[in-house]
């Protein structure tokens, strides 16, 4: 009997499509295998893909168009796919218009679409701004079934998008906004691009948790907004705030309890943990030590009590729903 000896090689999950070796020895003729069934494997990215003769496509031959020259698909990284893939991109039209009306150019993708990658917000809490940012509200003016063409919240100018951040009412739930951020930006002002897109001035915007809490404040303004046309309810300045805020509180504590298991499970591995790569994201409010315990700024303590006595005071569930 004739034995082959190989080194096989097998896939696991935890080591992401990278192989290991497991000294296993396999009889190939008890396998019903002849050396003249084995072919070369062909290899990419650490893991074998396939067998070379017959792979397609070839990691070695082919590539994207525009991509460098001798730039082919087998050390090609997401983040040149990326650049590649957004070259096609049509950018949407609401990014001109909003230069247009605020009268001035500006970074969009980097200081505004960046800001719904935070991992302090989710879906639910950004789809209401996104409709915002592209500019796509029902508002009176396109409605035709609106009774009246007045706004619906101050009753004292035509409804249209281009009056939401006149309005004063919303510029008075944003003022509570401004108010809180000045704790860490003193040079912030109520300006139409700081209420409609989250932007201090023509080359900054909002960023770490302050950037997630303006994306929940519309949350609950464009839910409010609505609810004063559908049912009639009335806006509350107040209200709409203290419902954001006890929502940010409550998504700031998610994001607390998840990087206290990743510090766990850091030093559980020998691995370092670095709380400036978590900080980032919960800056200027809160930030986190080696153990990944938060250390929440004074600010930031102030507004938890303020919430908590407000919700005392207040009569319950005056407040929104999530
Ligand atoms: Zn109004």
């Amino acid at each position: 009997m004739a034995w082959l000896e190989i080194q096989t090689r097998e896939r696991t999950s935890a080591s992401r499509g990278k192989v290991v070796k497991t000294e296993e020895r396999l009889n190939l003729v008890k396998e019903g295998l002849g050396l003249a069934s084995l072919r070369d494997a062909l290899w990419w990215g650490g893991g074998p893909v396939g067998v070379a003769e017959t792979y397609y496509p070839h990691p070695k031959g082919w590539t994207f168009e525009g991509a460098r020259p001798g730039q082919t698909l087998d050390p090609i990284s997401v983040r040149a796919l990326t650049a590649l893939f957004r070259q096609r991109l049509v950018r949407p039209s609401c990014e001109a218009k909003w230069q247009q009306v605020l009268g001035f150019e500006f970074d969009f993708t980097q200081l505004v679409w960046v800001r719904f990658t935070s991992p302090l917000i989710t879906p639910r809490d950004f789809k209401n701004y996104y409709r915002i940012v592209n500019r796509s509200m029902l508002t009176r003016n396109i409605n035709p079934e609106a009774t009246s063409l007045m706004c619906r919240l101050c009753k004292r100018s035509l409804e249209r998008f281009s009056h939401i951040g006149k309005c004063q009412l919303i510029k008075r739930t944003f003022a509570k906004f401004v108010e809180y951020a000045r704790n860490f930006l003193p040079g912030i002002r109520l300006t139409e691009g700081l209420i409609y897109l989250g932007l201090c001035s023509t080359k900054s915007a909002l960023t770490g948790s302050l950037s997630a809490l303006h994306i929940i404040l519309w949350k609950f303004v464009v839910i409010a907004f609505v609810q004063a046309e559908v049912r009639g309810k009335k806006y509350v300045p107040e209200v709409v705030w203290w419902g954001a805020v006890r929502r940010y509180l409550a998504r700031m504590k998610v994001y607390e309890v998840r990087v206290q298991e990743m510090a766990r499970r850091a030093v559980s591995r020998g691995r370092n943990f670095s709380p400036d790569r978590v900080s980032v994201i919960t800056r200027p409010c809160m930030s986190f030590d080696e153990g990944g315990e938060c250390e929440p700024t004074p600010q930031y303590a102030r507004l938890i009590y303020a919430l908590t006595v407000y919700l005392k005071v207040e009569i319950p569930n005056r407040l929104p729903e999530n």
